[in-house]
């Protein structure tokens, strides 16, 4: 697959609409600017106007890079350059389906996603059956730095805004694992109600993240 270098993306793509989820524009810098070709649809730009590549699907993400080596004269160049692609031993040699992608690329936004979840639902599956005042107090800030840093920014931006709720139903429930298990649940369910997936039952988080199932294939 041709891989066109960020650079070159964007000259074209600073002067599109950001588009995520229907999100709004953010990003002033995306909206000025002259109409060019309109951005396949689920690719977001960072807030300086280059493609966000850690916020967008892979499939989104080649549906870029195709258009751009299709539109830019210098394509042919770049594309026999950095077409190649290590394809791990475990996968097909065949040429990746849009929705795959191979292991030792960059993760796109859904894999980081994963990775992410299994990360937090994994604190909270390790987290004290009682935290102590420290341990609420480390938790609660490596909530608030990671809802600045986590690098999918309008992922980040939502989560945060989640939590700020201003009846504080959404903030972090720290006393204990059982309460932070179900809460990071919740803040879970949330993101999948956002992109119509299933809500999970959180009766079963501790099955899922910490004990393995009732059935035993997971011992
Ligand atoms: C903080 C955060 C915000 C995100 N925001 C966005 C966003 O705005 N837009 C976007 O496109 N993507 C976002 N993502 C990524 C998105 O949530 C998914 O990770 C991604 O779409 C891949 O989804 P998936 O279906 O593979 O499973 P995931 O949603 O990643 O879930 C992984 C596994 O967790 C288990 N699980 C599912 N729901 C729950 C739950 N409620 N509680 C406990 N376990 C559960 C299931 O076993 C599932 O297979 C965000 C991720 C994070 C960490």
């Amino acid at each position: 697959m041709a891989e066109v270098p960020p650079e070159q993306l964007d000259a074209q793509f600073r002067t599109q609409p950001h588009a995520f989820n229907q999100t709004p524009p953010k990003s002033k810098e995306s909206q000025d600017g002259d109409s060019k070709a309109p951005l396949p649809k689920g690719v977001v730009l960072d807030k300086d106007g280059k493609p966000c590549r850690t916020c967008t699907s892979i499939a989104s993400w080649r549906a870029l890079t195709k258009q751009q080596s299709q539109t830019s004269p210098s394509s042919t160049a770049t594309s026999s350059t950095s077409t190649t692609i290590s394809t791990p031993a475990t996968t097909s040699q065949s040429t990746p389906q849009p929705t795959e992608i191979p292991s030792d690329c960059p993760p796109d936004v859904e894999q980081l996603g994963r990775s992410t979840w299994t990360l937090l639902h994994t604190m909270a599956a390790t987290y004290p059956e009682k935290a102590s005042a420290q341990h609420q107090e480390d938790m609660q800030g490596f909530l608030k730095f990671f809802s600045k840093l986590y690098p999918c920014w309008v992922c980040a931006d939502d989560f945060k805004t989640w939590m700020a709720h201003p009846s504080g139903r959404n903030q972090p429930k720290l006393g204990g694992r059982k309460e932070f298990g179900w809460w990071m649940c919740e803040a879970h369910n949330e993101v999948n109600r956002k992109l119509g997936k299933k809500e999970f039952d959180c009766r079963l988080w501790e099955e899922r993240w910490r004990t393995g199932w009732k059935d035993g294939r997971c011992d």
